[in-house]
């Protein structure tokens, strides 16, 4: 499902890749502007999408190539209609790197807030759906939007940077996989009363499936880290098998 993407361009080496799903994402944002203020409005509602989603890139670029300065390959950056996502070839199991790895893509976007902060000051009024539909409004939409992005990345649902911050957090005290168990453990209690507050309380479904879908990420994550040591475990008691096999006589060398 994943493979079905169509790569963009590259930068630094890393493919910039667009999921098919996108399209519906960026098709019902412009019909929705097209039906409040026709082809101007679509246009205006596709640049703000392409503005914000420009922003993910650059979260997950703060992402990438922090990872590439600890010498981490990354293969690319896949935009979906529920964010980005940088595949790493490996994730590192120093708690420190992927601290830093981590909160480098938040910090990008308070980094952005706050220079947009210092150009236009500060919004008289935060609400994402009041913002002037004028240069400065847009500038005060992108504030705000890039504050909102950094905070919610922070919560501490595993695989969002939040868990991911707490697990090497807690990797610090714990084996990397009791780390990750607790991490993963928490992320899914918090991501399934935040699916249930949605359903419930905001009545927001879209808000629910992606809690959903974080959910089930983190347990993804934590079985393939699962599978990982298994296999590392019977590569390393085959290999003391084969240490412990002694050393056959020499073969025999027939002169003739
Ligand atoms: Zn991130």
């Amino acid at each position: 499902m994943l493979g079905w993407s169509i790569n963009l361009f590259r930068i630094r080496g890393i493919t910039l890749a667009i999921h098919v799903s996108f399209f519906a994402l960026l098709g019902y944002i412009a019909w929705e502007g097209w039906l409040e203020a026709g082809l101007e409005g679509a246009a205006w509602s596709v640049a703000i999408l392409g503005t914000f989603f420009s922003c993910v890139v650059l979260h997950e670029l703060g992402h990438s190539f922090t990872a590439m300065h600890f010498g981490i390959g990354v293969r690319r950056i896949l935009l979906m209609p529920i964010g980005g996502m940088a595949e790493f070839e490996s994730i590192p199991r120093e708690p420190r790197r992927e601290l830093l790895i981590t909160i480098a893509g938040p910090a990008v976007n308070f980094a952005i807030a706050g220079m947009l902060w210092l150009v236009v000051g500060a919004p008289n009024r935060w609400s994402l759906s009041n913002y002037e539909a004028d240069p400065i409004g847009f500038a005060h939409l992108l504030l705000h939007w890039n504050l909102l992005m950094g905070c919610f990345n922070l919560i501490p649902v595993f695989p969002m940077d939040g868990g991911r911050i707490l697990r090497a957090l807690l990797a610090t005290r714990l084996p990397y996989t009791r780390a990750t168990f607790w991490a993963a453990t928490i992320g899914k209690i918090l991501a399934a009363s935040g699916a249930l507050v949605a359903v419930f309380w905001w009545e927001t479904y879209l808000t629910a499936v992606l809690f959903l879908f974080i959910f089930y990420a983190g347990e993804m994550e934590y079985r393939a880290l699962l599978r990982h040591e298994l296999i590392e475990a019977h590569w390393r008691q085959t290999l003391s098998q084969l240490d412990a096999i002694p050393p056959e006589d020499p073969p025999m060398i027939n002169p003739g």
